[in-house]
């Protein structure tokens, strides 16, 4: 009876789309070896240089962690499952002594909490007194922060310097179609005072940064995460561990989500799971990728019901578990999570005693001065607007558009090809020998990745379009749609 591997969404690409793949093997290493015999293209996502397994790919034998059993050593009996689970780019608080009292409205506006025997009028009363900080008003923090006032938080703080744009509207129901335009921290002010007056809302109009996160963390019970990117993601991580504040955590891609409960004292925090970030590109944003409209909805509410049990110190939080939600299959699995010892925040001796440059840790490039002028900047990667000027003179170059079908129909660079990501291991000689290639994708991170991938097979004169296709229609061709 062979094994079964499931293989995450964004891995499928590597895997013909398959979402589980049959191997055998009499251990964890031997399957996965299995695998990538099969898969050749997965290699580099699974295995560093070295032949070690990347530590931002975690391995489950059904719902253990191979790290916690033998790891790739772990002998596999017949019909047992391996779960891929990479890192995808949200103890009860004190409570004040005296808890605020409640008024007639607001016995009124709660009454369907207040008649259930576990919540009550002091449970009520715990919640106003209670506060939570969202970061982001984006697709998670909109639900989020919309149960969590309505539930009656006295103190909603969100942190968000975005504006609303047309494409947030599909999944972040805060903000409506008149929002469009206005700064998401004042179009969620509003919904949330006409939402619920009792509710005080105090917004930062500004990023989360090492500077200002630990100061901000302590005025608050819980920190819902809902942000989009790695970076920020470390960051409320750390911050959440180093001040004493449970993380209620979120993540989305495409129809799959994520949801834990991290930073708690006796549970792991998001480092325990994943001590490193995947390296820029290798995991696709919302914003590259997609995601169901609905999704945040879901996975949102989970954060927020998770920040109101903490709060109330009732039933079983997210603690400890990891709680995957497949929305297609309609489907929860849940794993188990344990703290790590040597975690280099929340372990027995951290390592990470205060907050670090986390753009520098995910290895994100900072952008030089010079692209703001719109010249080359490097001789890795092009701009826009020298492309189009190279392009008029008349220049030989092979546009190598690395999205998918669906996005190339969207919008697309005049001549480019249209090769995907996912489909290059296979196809690369296609690519005509000798002539310099200019790879693109949506924002550039996947054409990086391209790039990589090409060197790697000795394609070296690649250079990566900066910004991607997105950038290319605000500065050079305005008349194509964004997306
Ligand atoms: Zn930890």
């Amino acid at each position: 009876m062979p094994n079964t591997i499931q293989i995450p969404t964004p891995l499928r690409p590597f895997t013909d789309k398959k979402e589980a793949v049959e191997v055998n093997g009499a251990t964890v290493g031997e399957l996965l070896a299995d695998l990538t015999k099969r898969y050749d293209g997965l290699r580099r996502h699974l295995y560093a240089d070295d032949g070690r397994l990347r530590n931002f790919v975690n391995i489950y034998l059904n719902d253990e962690d191979i790290r916690y059993l033998q790891r790739e050593q772990t002998p596999v009996k017949p019909g047992d499952t391996l779960s891929i689970v990479p890192s995808v780019a949200g103890g009860a608080p004190t409570v004040a002594e005296e808890l605020p009292t409640l008024t007639q409205e607001e016995i009124k506006r709660y009454s369907r909490h207040l008649i259930m025997p576990e919540l009550g009028v002091d449970m009520q009363r715990r919640l106003k007194a209670s506060s939570v900080l969202c970061i982001g008003a984006g697709g998670l923090g909109s639900p989020a922060a919309m149960y969590l006032a309505a539930a009656g938080i006295g103190r909603m703080g969100i942190v968000d310097f975005d504006v609303v744009d047309y494409s947030n509207l599909q999944r972040q129901i805060i903000h409506t179609t008149n929002d469009v335009g206005v700064p998401k921290l004042e179009s969620a002010r509003n919904k949330i005072a006409a939402m619920n007056p009792h509710v005080e809302v105090v917004g930062y109009e500004t990023a989360l940064s090492s500077e200002n996160a630990l100061e901000l963390f302590r005025d608050y019970d819980v920190i819902l995460d809902g942000t989009d990117n790695f970076p920020t993601r470390y960051l409320v991580n750390d911050a959440c561990v180093l001040t004493g504040k449970p993380n209620a955590y979120g993540s989305i891609f495409r129809f799959e989500g994520q949801a834990s409960v991290f930073g708690t004292k006796e549970g792991p925090c998001y480092r325990c799971l994943y001590p490193e970030p995947p390296p820029p590109g290798l995991v696709p944003s919302c914003a590259e990728g997609g995601v169901l409209g609905v999704l945040p909805g879901i996975i949102g509410v989970i954060q927020a019901t998770e920040a109101i049990k903490v709060i109330l110190g009732i039933g079983e939080p997210l603690i400890g578990r990891f709680l995957i939600y497949d929305a297609l299959k309609m489907r929860f699995r849940e794993l188990k999570l344990r703290k790590d010892p040597d975690c280099p925040v929340c372990g027995t001796h951290p390592t990470v005693t205060t907050l670090i440059d986390y753009e520098q840790f995910c290895g994100i490039r900072p952008e030089p001065a010079a692209a703001q002028t719109g010249a080359a900047v490097n001789d890795w990667e092009i701009t826009p607007v020298e492309l189009k000027r190279r392009l008029d003179a008349g220049d030989d170059l092979f546009i190598l558009d690395v999205r998918e079908p669906n996005e190339y129909q969207i919008n697309r660079i005049p001549g480019s090809t249209l090769i995907p990501l996912g489909e290059l291991p296979r196809r690369y000689q296609e690519l005509p020998k000798g002539k310099e290639i200019i790879a693109q994708c949506k924002m550039g991170g996947r054409s990086a990745k391209a790039q990589d991938f090409l060197k790697s097979v000795g394609i070296t004169n690649v250079k990566n379009l900066r910004g991607g296709i997105l950038e290319w229609i605000d500065k050079v061709d305005p008349s194509q749609p964004k997306y």
